[in-house]
């Protein structure tokens, strides 16, 4: 009769809200583990450069301070230090802007072609002592013009192809294309020709810390945040990125943007 149905009814609204609950403390679990693990990377991050800094400070003040030349040489690598320390602490609060979802876009209309030469001038030199060459492989005497936020894709352009540079071999090149696609698209090519990545690390270099090579990667500096960035500005915009990579032959990163009408 009624009385048995409205039993059962609630016995499994019970069932659900009981297994709502359970999925809700799990949830939380994961996310303190996230938010434990996060923290725990923030730190080791900054670790280093600031041990490297007071190592530095500590020697001079130790009696090294004396020779001029020891002297510049460990002031100036402090300052190196400091200046990591500033990126890493720059690029955490970027991601953590991201994620909260506090970063609305400012959409406006811009030549795509003109803010990848303004990225090249700005990394020419950095791309010169590794005697990498900058390439922009098309014919683009006419503008590209695209709908996304200008100060942000600069970004991604930058980490990119900085990226490029610093996993780029001596003598090598990065090469940027603009291509149409179907539907309103385009899509911008990153390529190198350097070190690669083994495909078995390809799902994870988006990931916030990751590094294919701990050691070889701190050597070149950067905070491990560079394409957890990247990835998320692209998705803010309901844009695709891919990655294609060989080791030891090179890597093609490219992401799509909305052109303007
Ligand atoms: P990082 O600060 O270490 O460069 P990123 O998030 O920018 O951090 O990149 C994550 C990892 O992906 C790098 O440490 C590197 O191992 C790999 N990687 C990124 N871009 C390239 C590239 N163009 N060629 C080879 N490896 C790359």
């Amino acid at each position: 009769g009624p009385i048995t149905t409205d039993m059962q009814t609630l016995t499994q609204e019970i069932d659900k809200f009981a297994r709502d609950k359970k999925i809700e403390i799990e949830t939380l679990k994961v996310r303190e583990e996230y938010r434990k693990e996060f923290l725990g990377n923030i730190s080791h991050e900054l670790k280093t450069p600031l041990f490297t800094v007071q190592g530095y400070i500590l020697t001079l003040l130790d009696g090294a301070m004396n020779d001029k030349n020891i002297r510049e040489k460990y002031l100036e690598r402090a300052s190196k230090g400091i200046e990591r320390l500033g990126y890493i602490v720059k690029d955490l609060d970027m991601i953590t802007k991201l994620e909260v979802g506090d970063l609305s876009l400012n959409l406006e209309v811009f030549n795509i072609v003109e803010l990848v030469r303004n990225v090249f001038d700005m990394l020419e030199m950095k791309a010169a002592k590794k005697r990498i060459t900058l390439i922009f492989d098309t014919d683009y005497a006419n503008p590209i013009m695209v709908k996304a936020d200008k100060e942000r894709i600069q970004q991604v352009l930058v980490n990119l192809i900085v990226n490029s540079i610093k996993y780029g071999n001596e003598n090598g090149t990065t090469e940027v294309s603009i291509e149409n696609l179907i539907k309103n698209k385009v899509i911008v090519r990153v390529t190198d020709n350097g070190e690669g990545i083994e495909k078995r690390y390809l799902p994870r270099i988006f990931e916030r810390f990751f590094r294919v090579d701990k050691s070889g990667s701190r050597k070149e500096g950067g905070s491990g945040l560079g394409l957890a960035i990247v990835k998320h500005i692209i998705e803010a915009h309901d844009e695709r990125i891919y990655v294609e990579s060989e080791l030891n032959v090179g890597s093609e990163f490219s992401f799509t943007l909305e052109k303007a009408k």
